[in-house]
């Protein structure tokens, strides 16, 4: 099973990040299970991926290869697999192609964008798998109260709330998608509007 983890760029991120970073990575390995990343060396992303490398679990990095030239993310040297896009955008699907879950680990508009990304096509029927925001330091609350105020106001269908998990523990996250069957996700059920 191939875990897509979504995570931030940026390298000044409190270490506390980090730490919970490096431990999701472990347990995904120990769990048996790939990583499937934006191929960052810096942030959530680096970590989560030192984390699996630990491990000797397998990682597949996915960074568009303008990345490369200009040095706007610096790549994880350690992947088991690395595959180069042309776009954002086709790193993206392939990001969602490649995998059977995902996690959203705090990050910021990169990842709050695959986060919303990933959540509409679900919406939309387009995936039934698994989505988890692993809320560490409960960085995720405001954006999930601004979720609630569009649900409160009739932007975003009730429905939407099945879509996606929130946890703040690691184990119990990684137990949801072990045991999250898409068969048992009905999608033709939610309603969009
Ligand atoms: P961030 O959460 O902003 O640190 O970014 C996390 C990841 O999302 C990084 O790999 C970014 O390159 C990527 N990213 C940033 N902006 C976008 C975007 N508009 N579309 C897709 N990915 C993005």
């Amino acid at each position: 099973m191939n875990i897509c983890v979504y995570g931030a760029a940026s390298s000044l991120i409190d270490k506390s990040f980090v730490e919970a970073g490096e431990e999701l990575g472990r347990k995904i390995a120990q769990r048996g299970m790939g990583l499937v990343f934006g191929g960052g060396r810096n942030g959530m992303m680096g970590a989560v991926a030192r984390g699996v490398q630990e491990e000797n679990g397998s990682i597949l990095g996915i960074s568009p290869s303008f990345f490369e030239e200009s040095n706007a993310e610096i790549s994880f040297q350690y992947c088991t697999e690395v595959i180069h896009t042309e776009t954002m955008r086709e790193r993206k699907r392939l990001l969602d192609e490649k995998s059977d879950a995902f996690i959203i680990t705090p990050g910021g508009i990169g990842t709050f964008d695959e986060f919303f990304e990933i959540l509409t096509l679900k919406q939309l029927g387009r995936h039934n798998k698994a989505i988890c925001i692993y809320n560490i330091n409960n960085y995720f609350d405001s954006v999930l109260n601004m979720m609630q105020v569009g649900v409160d106001q009739n932007f975003i269908t009730n429905d939407c709330r099945c879509l996606y998990e929130v946890y703040n523990d690691v184990d119990t996250m990684l137990d949801y998608i072990e045991k999250y069957d898409p068969k048992d996700f009905d999608i033709s059920q939610v309603k969009i509007r």
